[in-house]
């Protein structure tokens, strides 16, 4: 699935119709997630068929285009299904189906109807009940590349500073790419945002720390000002759009820095971090949350797939404490920055060590990936070599070693 989008260009009366679409969409979810509580056994079909009920009782649900509706009952069922697959999986926090109240942001989701492009494509004219009419696409992608049928869906998205348009295409993005032989790993941490097997840190942006301030001086105006006043509203705006501009921020920090380790990488390794459980430690939280680890992590698995680069999780115990030319485990406490091997003697920075670790972590974990061509037991004979002995100093003849050259039976060439 690629995703376009583009800002829609239009009048106050328009968007106001937008909003009522909006609102309406939520009215759908919310209603059909009540129906579900209220009646035992209600399942995916039934939402669906719900639909149809509420669009005859409500003039206003039946405004929008049906299969939007659908897509509303859609959304409904979910975030059941994800609930029942917590239950099932016994999960802590099973995360019983909310509803959805009004917020700044929201949205509603077309799917093939309810919306046509122009010939240049470069207005969208929405034509279910609501009737918002036109609107001007603001946008740098250009849609002309694709077919009109591989557009899928429709997603009006409302934000602090207007409305936006997404195009769902069923496109599988693909993108050629040279081998670099290069492999990284890449411990993620406090005092940078991640530190590679090679060395090399990356700096924490800490987007949120900067707009702290000002964020603090919106949240106090608004707490100032009278319920349900102008300026209220007024004030909220303001505050919604500063954290809008830090998650841009965030965001494109994270896709450009993911987008640049994967193409300069052949193999990406880095820590299966829970990062929920580390937002817990309220001293923590801050930064960690700031970082966007996660955020992360999704670019890079998402570029990993379009570039055809392998990127692996590995379970991140004592990847810090081992000892990256040795293995011994070394234990340290959070505040020590060096590894000092009392082992092998090896020195090295903490993160950089962690990273080696990670890396090496990864390439065993990725192995063999495919049909494998032997069956069973491995009993690959290597001759010639004798089994864990000590290494022999002495010189050999040249045509010794030929003979004494390990030679390997059976193998796949
Ligand atoms: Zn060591």
């Amino acid at each position: 699935m690629l995703v376009f989008e583009a800002k829609l260009e239009g009048e106050n009366k328009q968007y106001e119709r937008l909003d009522e679409a909006i609102r309406t969409a939520r009215f759908v979810r919310n209603s059909c997630l009540r129906y579900w509580i209220d009646h035992k056994g209600v399942g995916r079909y039934d939402l669906s068929a719900y639909c149809k009920v509420l669009a005859k009782e409500f003039p206003w649900a039946n405004k929008l285009n049906s299969m939007a509706r659908q897509a509303s009952a859609e959304r409904a069922w979910s975030s059941i299904a994800r609930f029942y697959d917590n239950c099932k999986k016994k999960a802590k926090n099973k995360g019983f189906p909310r509803f959805k109240k009004h917020r700044t942001h929201g949205s509603v989701e077309y799917k093939t109807c309810g919306w046509k492009l122009s010939e240049d494509r470069r207005t969208i004219t929405f034509t279910d009940g609501f009737k918002a009419g036109s609107f001007k696409l603001w946008g740098s992608r250009d849609l002309h590349f694709y077919q009109l049928i591989q557009i899928k869906r429709v997603r009006v998205v409302r934000r602090a500073d207007g409305y936006y348009v997404q195009f769902c295409l069923d496109v599988e993005r693909v993108e050629k790419r040279e081998p670099t032989g290069k492999t990284i790993g890449l411990d993620v941490g406090l005092n940078h945002f991640y530190t590679d097997s090679d060395g090399q840190t990356i700096e924490n942006p800490r987007h949120l720390r900067k707009s702290q301030k000002a964020l603090k001086r919106l949240s106090k105006r608004l707490s100032r000002t009278q319920k349900g006043s102008k300026n209220r509203a007024k004030a909220r705006n303001r505050l919604s759009r500063k954290h809008l501009l830090v998650s841009r921020q965030r965001k494109d920090f994270a896709v450009k820095l993911a987008r640049c380790v994967i193409e300069s990488n052949d193999l990406v390794a880095y820590e299966d971090l829970q990062v929920r459980n580390m937002v817990r430690n309220r001293k923590l939280a801050k930064s960690i949350s700031d970082a966007a680890w996660s955020a992360f992590r999704d670019w890079l698995e998402y570029f990993g797939k379009v570039f055809g680069v392998v990127t692996v999780a590995v379970p991140p115990h004592y990847t810090s404490q081992s000892c990256s030319k040795c293995g011994e485990v070394i234990k340290k406490s959070l505040s020590q920055r060096t590894h000092r091997c009392h082992h092998c003697g090896f020195v090295l920075d903490r993160d950089s060590n962690a990273a080696i670790n990670i890396l090496e972590l990864g390439l065993r974990t990725v192995g063999h990936t495919g049909t494998l061509n032997v069956s069973g037991d491995i009993d690959l004979c290597i001759g010639g070599e004798t089994p864990q002995c000590k290494p022999s100093r002495r010189k050999r003849k040249p045509t010794e070693r030929s003979l004494e050259s390990p030679t390997i039976f059976g193998t796949p060439n």
